[in-house]
């Protein structure tokens, strides 16, 4: 999530609270904790390990409440949903952080960032000779950690 200083979680927590007004959904010290957990990582991670990873501090959270908490947040582009090549779902922050694109292990499972304004440019020019407005896009590199991996992976 190609860091940047000035995202001040007061204001997502104020985007948070619109939306789960509009939605109708109760706001929760618990929907809040896990929106802070969220945004103080700086990694990509599975509802599961965001689970446990609270558990083990202390917050008082059950998986159910961090599964829809993820989902309201996904829904109100806070938080950005990708799919791996694997069936576990994996998430980062997104509000305040520039559009980028991933590399990810096969071995391992790491994930690395990287932004090249090629993909923009490559976005504008197929919409253009196309016909066709492009709203969004997907770019997943995949392959092997150079050198071997660090760790291999659990699963
Ligand atoms: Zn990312
Ligand atoms: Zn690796």
């Amino acid at each position: 999530m190609q860091s940047n200083p000035t995202t001040d979680i007061e204001t997502v927590k104020d985007l948070f609270s619109a939306h789960l007004k509009e939605r109708k959904a109760r706001r929760t010290p618990e929907r809040y904790a896990i929106l802070e957990e969220i945004y103080n990582r700086e990694d990509h991670f599975d509802a599961e390990s965001l689970y446990i990873h609270m558990k083990t501090n202390n917050y008082r959270v059950s998986r159910a409440t961090v599964y829809n908490t993820l989902e309201l947040l996904v829904s109100c582009d806070l938080v950005k949903k990708h799919q791996f090549g694997k069936n576990l779902a994996q998430y980062e922050k997104s509000y305040g952080y520039k559009q980028h694109d991933h590399l990810i292990c096969n071995n391992c499972g790491k994930v690395l960032e990287f932004c090249d304004p090629r993909v923009q440019q490559i976005k504008n020019m197929m919409g253009e000779i196309l016909n066709f407005e492009v709203t969004s896009h997907s770019l997943n590199l995949y392959g092997n950690c150079a050198g071997g991996c660090e760790k291999t992976r659990k699963s």
